[in-house]
């Protein structure tokens, strides 16, 4: 185990972010040797993965930590575990291959299988929640394995209880279960559907997940080539009786109902509607085909994000009384 100085943090928005110490695990006892660095030297530290879901500073003034497990295996014919640090896509591929259903909606999810619970990731109408059984966790701060079930993960709407926690993931346990059945009720995907003449019940695990490929590659922007990471804001959950209409009608909007008293609103329609007024910034821009994705240059860093990310804040705030949350992870 090498620990590098003055490394840059790896990171989908290409902003400009070094990093005072980094490093790479590949087992527990490396952890273990962690645990005692940073305590001895009294440093912050911050588990990385792919750097797909994160607003990292100039500067980090403590240590990055990425994992190296990186293995697949069948732990029982129902339970698969899988490494941190395997690719996620790599993952639900290995899934079509073994003829595992449940994974396709999320095909093409770019990051790693490590981050996967963090944020709860999700698309097109599912949710990694509902494949998990279990995570392994190395806790930094008490020196110990933790074995998190399910329940104890605590997941919801891009959320989870290992969100900015001291937890090191080391591998998930994901569920096997055949009585799974195919989800292609989100709305693209039934549009895709009948547009290209596909009967649902001519659907498999492959044709699915090639439907979700190719619509996520028809919006979203390659992040390797336009530097982005996904969606900026959080479509925001709250009581529809706040939502100021006076500007913007009802009709003009998304909102999808969730209950008795709250909705979800789409946020990228609500930065549709007001993106004409936000001032430019120079190295920070949103993606043309997809208003929720910010995108830089490869020139800008966090504080011009923030900046530029503010400014549609208070727009929306303004305008439709919404409070916008950023979905990638912060780093000060
Ligand atoms: C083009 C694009 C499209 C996207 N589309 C979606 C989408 O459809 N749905 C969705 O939910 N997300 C989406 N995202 C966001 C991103 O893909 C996910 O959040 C992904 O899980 C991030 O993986 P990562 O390895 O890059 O994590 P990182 O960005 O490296 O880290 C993200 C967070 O996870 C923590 N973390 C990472 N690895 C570990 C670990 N082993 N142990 C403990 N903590 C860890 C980090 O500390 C950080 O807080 C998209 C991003 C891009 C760029």
């Amino acid at each position: 185990m090498i620990i590098e100085s003055n490394q840059p943090i790896l990171n989908s928005l290409k902003l400009c972010s070094i990093a005072k110490e980094s490093v790479v695990v590949k087992n527990t006892d490396e952890l273990h040797e962690i645990y005692k660095h940073i305590k001895n030297n009294n440093l912050r530290y911050l588990v990385l993965g792919e750097g797909t879901n994160i607003i990292p500073p100039e500067f980090f003034d403590g240590i990055i930590i990425k994992s190296n497990f990186n293995s697949i295996s069948f732990k029982s014919p129902k339970i698969i575990n899988v490494g941190s640090a395997v690719n996620w896509d790599d993952l639900v591929q290995f899934t079509l291959q073994n003829s595992i259903k449940g994974f396709e909606n999320l095909s093409l999810i770019p990051g790693s299988v490590g981050a996967s619970p963090i944020q709860n990731i999700g698309a097109y109408g599912a949710d990694v929640s509902s494949l998990i059984d279990s995570v392994e966790c190395f806790d930094l701060k008490k020196n110990k394995l933790i074995h998190l079930t399910n329940t104890e993960c605590d997941f919801s709407y891009r959320s989870s209880a290992l969100k900015n926690s001291s937890l090191f993931i080391q591998s998930i346990n994901f569920r096997v279960d055949e009585s799974r059945v195919l989800n292609s009720e989100y709305k693209s995907i039934k549009a895709y559907m009948s547009s290209n003449d596909i009967d649902v019940n001519q659907l498999t695990s492959d044709s699915l997940s090639k439907i979700v490929t190719d619509i996520r590659k028809s919006v979203l922007p390659n992040h390797n080539k336009i530097f982005n990471a996904g969606s900026f804001f959080k479509n925001p959950v709250i009581n529809k009786d706040i939502i100021n209409f006076h500007v913007h009608k009802e009709s003009e909007l998304v909102i999808w109902d969730i209950d008795n008293n709250l909705v979800k609103v789409g946020a990228a329609r609500l930065i549709e509607l007001i993106k004409d007024e936000i001032p430019p910034s120079e190295n920070v821009f949103l993606y043309h085909k997809h208003a929720l994705v910010l995108v830089t240059n490869g020139k800008a860093n966090q504080s011009e994000v923030l900046l530029y990310a503010k400014s549609i804040q208070d727009k929306v705030q303004t305008t439709f009384n919404i409070k916008l949350d950023i979905e990638p992870n912060i780093i000060y």
